[in-house]
């Protein structure tokens, strides 16, 4: 058993089916939609990808209200060569965690045969960016490996009133 990587620290199994959504006792709460990820948030993962330059950077990514706020970082991550995104495995999803992000440092941030495997077993939503980790190079994925739009939100928005984006 091994305790959750959210706050609930609740006890949960690693490995449980994740594609029922089930782990343990909790029952992740898959979101609506995601309407977007935070500037900040997106601005952190950038940053991080470069500072882990030439190495791969990976994380978990968890929203609220249907926006990406926070990255989870993994956890004994080792980014020895290519070795980030297998770490990735080991995570057991929590509650609000909706899927995973990491970087490529090749530039080119299509998903690999190896992300697609990944991103079918865990997780709805998937970023990866690519050197030079600009604004612009990165890109958002769904479970089956499809290009989708997350647009880049200010993290100041009221939560009672839903905003146009
Ligand atoms: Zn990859």
């Amino acid at each position: 058993m091994k305790r959750c990587l959210c706050h609930c620290k609740r006890f949960i199994q690693p490995f449980e089916v994740i594609g029922n959504l089930k782990m343990g006792s909790i029952t992740m709460k898959r979101p609506k939609r995601i309407e977007g990820i935070a500037r900040s948030t997106m601005a952190f993962i950038l940053e991080a990808s470069k500072s882990s330059y030439p190495k791969e950077f990976a994380g978990l990514l968890r929203e609220e209200e249907g926006i990406i706020k926070e990255v989870l970082l993994v956890p004994g991550t080792h980014s020895s060569g290519g070795g980030a995104l297998m770490d990735l495995y080991n995570i057991p999803l929590g509650i609000s965690v909706v899927g995973t992000v990491h970087s490529h440092p090749s530039g080119n941030f299509t998903p690999s045969d190896a992300d697609l495997h990944l991103f079918r077993r865990k997780g709805f939503v998937h970023i990866i960016t690519g050197y030079p980790y600009s604004k612009d190079s990165w890109s958002a994925y769904d479970s089956r490996g499809d290009k989708v739009d997350i647009p880049v939100v200010e993290i100041e928005f009221d939560y009672g009133d839903e905003e146009e984006w």
